[in-house]
C-alpha cells in the first residue's frame, strides 16, 4: 500500500473541500470495500478523507412515510434497528446478511452505494423500495442512481448523506448467497406498495436492475405462483465459475417466489 495524507474533517462541506479538485483523494467510510483495494494497490489515493468525525451522518430517523438511514449508519446498525425491522423488516434481514459480524460492524449504507458492487445487497433494496438517494447537493432518484458496473451517478466530489426509503404495505428481501463472502449470486428483493410492486435484482448483471415483467404479474396476482409469469431471460446475465446466466435466472425466479412468500 502506498502512503497517504489523512484527513478528518468535521463537516461535510469541509470533507467536500478536501476533495474538489483533488481526483486522487477518496472518501472512507467502513473501509470494508476501499481499503481491500488498497492493500492489492489497485486504488492509490494520495489522500484519505474519513467521515468518522461528522455526526449529522449517523442515525436512522421516520420522515413522514419514509424512513432516512444516515450514511455512516452500518449494516449491523440498520439491522437490529427497531424501527427498520418494524417497518422495513426487508432491508433489516437483508442488512443482517450482509457479508460476516466484522463487516456489518464496520460497513456503511453510503460505502456500499457509493462503491456500487453489481453484488451488493443494498442496491435490490433501493430499487424495489424507490427509495431516493441523498446527497450534500441534491437527492437522486433509485432509478437514475446505478449507471453501471461500480458506476453511480454521483461526481467524484458529490458526498451521501443519507437514502430516504418509502415505507411500502410489505418488503422481502431472499438472496442466494456465496458461500465464503455472503455477496449475492443472486438476491432479490419484493416491495408491494398501495401504488404496485417493485421487484429488483443483484448479483446476476453488471448492475441492479428491475423486472418489469415480474412487477406486473404480481400486480395483477400477488402470489409466489405468479411469479413464473414474469421469468426472466438468460441472455446478457453474469456467467462465472460461480454460476452460469442459466442458472442465475432460475435463480431469479426461486429468489423471487421465496421473496413474495416472506411478503405479508
Ligand atoms: C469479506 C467481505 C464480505 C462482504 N460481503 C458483502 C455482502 O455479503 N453483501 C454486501 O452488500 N457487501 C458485502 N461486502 C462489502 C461491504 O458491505 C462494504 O462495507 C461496503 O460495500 C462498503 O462500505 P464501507 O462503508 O466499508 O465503504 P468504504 O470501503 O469506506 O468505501 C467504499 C467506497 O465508497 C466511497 N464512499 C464511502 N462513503 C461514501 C459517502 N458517504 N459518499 C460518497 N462516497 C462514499 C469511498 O470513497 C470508496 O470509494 C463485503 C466486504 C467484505 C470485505
Amino acid at each position: 500500500m502506498k502512503s497517504f495524507a489523512f484527513h478528518r474533517p468535521q463537516s461535510v462541506p469541509d470533507a467536500v473541500a478536501l476533495l474538489r479538485g483533488n481526483g486522487s483523494a477518496k472518501l472512507l467510510a467502513g473501509g470494508q470495500s476501499l481499503l481491500p483495494v488498497m492493500k492489492l494497490d489497485l486504488a492509490e489515493p494520495s489522500d484519505l478523507v474519513t467521515l468518522a468525525g461528522i455526526p449529522e451522518l449517523r442515525g436512522i430517523r421516520a420522515e413522514g412515510d419514509a424512513l432516512v438511514i444516515g450514511a455512516l449508519v452500518t449494516h449491523d446498525e440498520v439491522a437490529s434497528s427497531a424501527e427498520v425491522r418494524q417497518r422495513l423488516p426487508g432491508l433489516a434481514s437483508l442488512a443482517a446478511g450482509i457479508g460476516d459480524a466484522q463487516v456489518r460492524n464496520r460497513g456503511t449504507l453510503g460505502g456500499s452505494l457509493a462503491h456500487a458492487d453489481p453484488a451488493a445487497d443494498y442496491p435490490a433494496a433501493v430499487l424495489a423500495l424507490g427509495a431516493t438517494v441523498i446527497t450534500e447537493r441534491r437527492q437522486i432518484a433509485a432509478d437514475d442512481y446505478f449507471t453501471g458496473l461500480f458506476q453511480t451517478a454521483l461526481e467524484p466530489d458529490e458526498i451521501i448523506t443519507g437514502v430516504s426509503f418509502p415505507v411500502p404495505e410489505c418488503s422481502a428481501y431472499a438472496k442466494f448467497a456465496h458461500r465464503a463472502s455472503k455477496f449475492a449470486v443472486v438476491g432479490v428483493m419484493v416491495a408491494r406498495t398501495a401504488g404496485g410492486v417493485r421487484v429488483a435484482v443483484t448479483g446476476a448483471g453488471g448492475k441492479a436492475f428491475r423486472v418489469p415483467a415480474l412487477e406486473t404479474a404480481l400486480a395483477a396476482r400477488f402470489s409466489a405462483d405468479a411469479v413464473d409469469a414474469g421469468a426472466v431471460s438468460p441472455d446478457g446475465l453474469q456467467s462465472d465459475g460461480e454460476a452460469s446466466a442459466e442458472f442465475r435466472a432460475h435463480l431469479v425466479t426461486v429468489m423471487a417466489r421465496r421473496a413474495v412468500q416472506a411478503c405479508s
